[in-house]
């Protein structure tokens, strides 16, 4: 008996878009791609709940003729290839004709569409898959695509969306990226009736970049690449070798033909380029590629984008073409900035000067105390010489506990961290005694050395001075006072766009929790914020630039843990805290360690990893072979 069918066109289109459209940002990417090889230069993109009740795309592209405007709604109907080999050149940013129908198919969806030469606009309806209304109606030139109740009528689909915060950040993270990538298009986003995003049509990549990162965007170190050989073109912006942190340190951007694209050969590239000029820095070394917003044009017929249906990934047809290219050109680069550099300095020449104006001093009630003290490492009682305190203090008298200090830290895996130390009740144990701490001792100024009682201990200075600045926001949330530095200016800080579209609202709503955490966050005026006091705890304010920092990073823990409280905690102890690289001070060791004794957990980092291994002398006479 045969049992073989073609599955109906309805069918079909219900399982491509089981591919193509995995959430609303995937329609979003589809209907603002489809805008964009329109040749539209005006793309509004309007959602409401996350996309998941309505998602809007108007654009002033070409629009389509009557007839065209339900031949797009056919599988496979296209207006962009028409032969086998017209895909081995695709110079449009879609081609399988899969889209319109598989939204069709998934929603409610309502096209209105005019080409310059029609006086009236064509309007077509779909629910569900099925044909609703054809019909005219008065429209601008280009097209409009609304498309509602994503996902309504699969009700498996639609439980696998995560809440309207995350959608929305998947719809940004898009937007964000076609933002970079076409300076020659404005873009506005609306979200629950409120415009989150707007950047205006320019013929200027560094107009653009400035608009979406920020204005100081083009004072960093940035070195630019713009460079073409025959079949391959790149330009962009590549990190310089200053040594101080950037602020632009995790920018990584990788643009093929229109796209942003996740590549190997790409990022290995980079990182060989850079290898000779980056051998003694540590967080090269740590395995962190330098940031780079590269845009890589290369001839359509010398690479397969058809290798992932979302189309993030490439395959080159010839990698050592493209591997030479990419390493050539920043080795070039960079022997010129290097070149540059020891001109500039050889001559005399300063540095610029421009960060020295944006670090404008802190004051605080008590001056002496925070400058001597570096990085707010600062004894309690503020003695010269810190004392240690062989106790823990006792919080918990103070105040109900947190119950995040009950919680036993689980690592990112969700697995429960393995005990490197013994239970909360031994401390005492281990506790270095005043004369264990008479010289502790720093390795490669990242980690600090004491002698305890049965042996050795080894603290990882960074997480150690997170948990400790951890802790004392955590409990400045739950009811001890703010300590704060007023800054001597109130500073207006711009918080970039793309951070802030995701992250004002939460701001806004928090503004005593962000002033108990020690930020008085003063006046709003579109992405702008005035902040008069910061936390006691922050050395370096980079002018404000810290703070957008700390919203960035707020920004992800906040996605992870939906919990407001330790997720700003956890940004701003992170962001505060001193960074691994940092040399000490006997004294500013020995406040650390004692800082962190004083801690309800002092031995795991907000995020549950370990910060102290501890070393008996019984294991070191056990590796010396002196006991079997
Ligand atoms: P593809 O983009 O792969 O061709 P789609 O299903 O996304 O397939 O779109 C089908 C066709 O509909 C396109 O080839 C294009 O001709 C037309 N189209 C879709 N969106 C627009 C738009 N915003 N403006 C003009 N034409 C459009
Ligand atoms: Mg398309």
């Amino acid at each position: 008996m045969n049992k073989i069918k073609v599955l109906a066109e309805e069918v079909a289109n219900r399982i491509a878009a089981g591919e193509v459209i995995e959430r609303p940002a995937s329609v979003v990417k589809e209907l603002v791609e489809n805008s964009i090889d329109a040749g539209a230069d005006s793309i509004s993109i309007t959602v409401e709940n996350g996309g998941k009740d309505l998602i809007q795309v108007i654009d002033n592209g070409s629009g389509m003729s009557p007839d065209d405007a339900l031949t797009a709604f056919e599988r496979h109907g296209t207006s962009k290839i028409r032969t086998v080999d017209d895909i081995i050149a695709i110079s449009t940013l879609g081609f399988r004709g899969e889209a319109l129908p598989s939204i069709a198919s998934v929603s409610k969806l309502t096209l209105i569409t005019r080409e310059a030469d029609s006086e009236l606009a064509s309007q077509v309806d779909f629910w569900d898959g099925q044909l609703n209304n054809v019909s005219k109606t008065a429209a601008n030139v280009g097209t409009t695509i609304q498309v509602r109740k994503i996902f309504s009528q699969v009700p498996a689909r639609r439980k696998f969306l995560k809440t309207d915060q995350v959608e929305l950040k998947h719809i940004m993270n898009y937007l964000h990226y076609q933002a970079i990538l076409f300076p020659n298009i404005a873009f506005r986003f609306v979200v629950d009736g409120k415009e989150r995003l707007h950047y205006p049509q320019t013929d200027s990549r560094d107009a653009r970049m400035q608009a979406v990162f920020g204005t100081p965007f083009l004072d960093a170190d940035w070195i630019r690449i713009n460079h073409q050989q025959s079949a391959i073109q790149m330009e962009g912006y590549i990190g310089g070798l200053e040594e101080e942190k950037s602020s632009y340190a995790d920018y990584r951007y990788l643009f093929i033909n229109g796209r942003y694209i996740t590549d190997k050969i790409v990022q290995h590239s980079i990182r060989s380029a850079y290898e000779p000029f980056l051998k003694k820095n540590r967080s090269y070394n740590q395995g962190n590629l330098p940031p780079y917003i590269l845009f890589l044009n290369i001839n359509p017929e010398l690479i397969d984008i058809n290798v992932h249906p979302a189309k993030s990934e490439v395959r080159f047809r010839d990698t050592q073409l493209v591997f030479g290219f990419v390493t050539n050109t920043i080795t070039n680069a960079l022997l010129d900035y290097e070149e540059k550099r020891f001109n500039r300095s050889a001559s005399g020449e300063e540095k610029n000067s421009e960060n020295v104006i944006n670090n404008i001093p802190l004051r605080s009630e008590n001056d002496s105390d925070v400058r001597t003290s570096n990085f707010g490492l600062r004894n309690s009682n503020g003695n010269s010489e810190p004392r240690f305190t062989s106790y823990r203090k006792p919080f918990g008298e103070l105040y109900q506990q947190p119950d995040l200090f009950t919680q036993r830290p689980v690592l990112k895996g969700g697995e429960e961290a393995h005990k490197v130390v013994p239970d909360q009740q031994d401390i005492s144990f281990f506790l270095p005694s005043e004369e264990d701490l008479v010289n502790p001792w720093q390795l490669h100024q990242s980690y600090i050395f004491i002698q305890v009682e049965d042996g050795l201990m080894i603290i990882d200075q960074h997480a150690a001075h997170e948990r400790i600045i951890y802790e004392k926001i955590i409990h400045r949330l739950h009811g001890l006072a703010a300590e704060t530095q007023k800054l001597l200016f109130p500073i207006v800080v711009d918080i970039p766009p793309y951070i802030s579209s995701l992250v004002m609202e939460q701001i806004e709503q928090n503004l005593e929790a962000f002033y108990k955490v020690g930020f008085s966050i003063k006046s709003f005026s579109g992405n702008s914020v005035v902040i008069e006091e910061i936390p006691i705890e922050i050395e370096d304010w980079e002018g404000g630039e810290l703070f957008i920092e700390i919203l960035k990073q707020f920004e992800s823990e906040y996605e992870t843990t939906e919990d407001f409280r330790d997720s700003i905690s956890k940004s701003v102890a992170c962001k505060a805290a001193i960074k691994a690289g940092k040399k000490l001070s006997r004294k500013e060791m020995l406040v650390l360690i004692n800082d962190l004794f004083a801690c309800q957990v002092p031995y795991f980092c907000p995020h549950g990893r370990p910060l102290m291994i501890r070393m008996s002398l019984n294991e070191l006479e056990k590796r010396f072979k002196r006991l079997i």
